[in-house]
């Protein structure tokens, strides 16, 4: 038998020998989750004021389960089944990619360039976290988001009817299946070459989906796709934002002027890297009426 304290400091030992840079953190979250899962809300305060107390034996036997889990390196939200994206909480598994904070850099350049009432949509939709926070903080948006899987499909649809917002969600191999114009277009495609897979760490290259990293042999063919078709689906001057790998800045902005897009802006994130691209559309041919 041990403490509360007594386990988070045993069990993070275990994961950072396991290779996982903050351990003990982990082990604070898992907690946090076995405790939540029996009605407590635990938080520094009650740790704090309960950290001295013996573990209930159910509650130690599912807290060892779950470490000997995260020490697989198995990520800590698929654990859990959740993760927080723009303030709100997204259901995840192994079918989504789980959303990552420098996308909410993608999200906010967005929610600038919206006003209200316009049509979105989001391409490689995944958990859904990037159409359902801008129907979540825009102003009566209308939004479509579009996957080929469909099992992430039955992640985004339980977001949204969890956060209880009207979008629709389209099974589709990028545009084949969706109609209308938009507004605006916004993705984060899989945007990995796929050599430079291999090397990522063990939680992202063996339990995230395949399909949301893998952007071809230059990482590039989800962007190309996507430039090449957009016009198409918006008039002159809609916007097209995309989430970039650190180091696409140039290539996707070729593609885009090629295309006849004009880049209004590149975004950095917190590390200082590119990270995204905001683009008008400046062909007449796409649409009917200039917006
Ligand atoms: N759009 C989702 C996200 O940003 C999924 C992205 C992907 O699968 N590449 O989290």
């Amino acid at each position: 038998m041990s403490t509360y304290w007594e386990a988070v400091k045993e069990a993070g030992r275990k994961l950072s020998i396991a290779g996982i840079e903050q351990g003990e953190l982990d082990a604070r979250y898992l907690l946090e989750f076995v405790l939540k899962e029996r009605g407590i809300s635990f938080d520094s305060a009650w740790y704090l004021l309960h950290r001295q107390e013996e573990m209930d034996p159910q509650e130690a036997e599912e807290f060892w389960k779950l470490v000997g889990q995260r020490g697989e390196r198995i990520p800590l939200q698929h654990l859990t089944g959740e993760q927080e994206f723009m303030g709100l909480c997204f259901r995840v598994n192994e079918h989504v990619l789980i959303p990552r904070q420098d996308t909410e850099i993608l999200v906010e350049a967005a929610l600038k360039r919206l006003h209200g009432g316009e049509r979105i949509l989001d391409l490689c939709t995944g958990s859904g976290c990037i159409l359902l926070s801008l129907l979540s903080f825009g102003n009566r948006l209308i939004g479509v988001g579009a996957d080929l899987s469909e099992e992430a499909l039955d992640v985004a649809r339980e977001n949204q009817r969890r956060l209880s917002l009207p979008a629709k969600f389209v099974k589709s191999d990028l545009f084949e299946n969706i109609e209308g114009e938009f507004e605006m277009i916004v993705s984060n495609p899989p945007y990995i070459a796929t050599e430079v897979i291999e090397g990522l760490e063990t939680e992202v290259r063996e339990h995230e989906p395949r399909m949301a990293l893998d952007g071809g042999l230059d990482g590039l063919t989800f962007y190309r796709k996507i430039i090449q078709g957009a016009s198409g689906r918006m008039k002159r001057d809609g916007w097209l934002l995309f989430e970039i790998g650190y180091d696409q800045r140039a290539a996707v902005c070729a593609l885009l002027e090629q295309e006849g897009f004009l880049v209004d802006e590149c975004i950095r994130d917190y590390a200082g890297l590119d990270r995204v691209i905001a683009a008008r559309n400046r062909k007449e041919e796409g649409g009917t009426r200039d917006v």
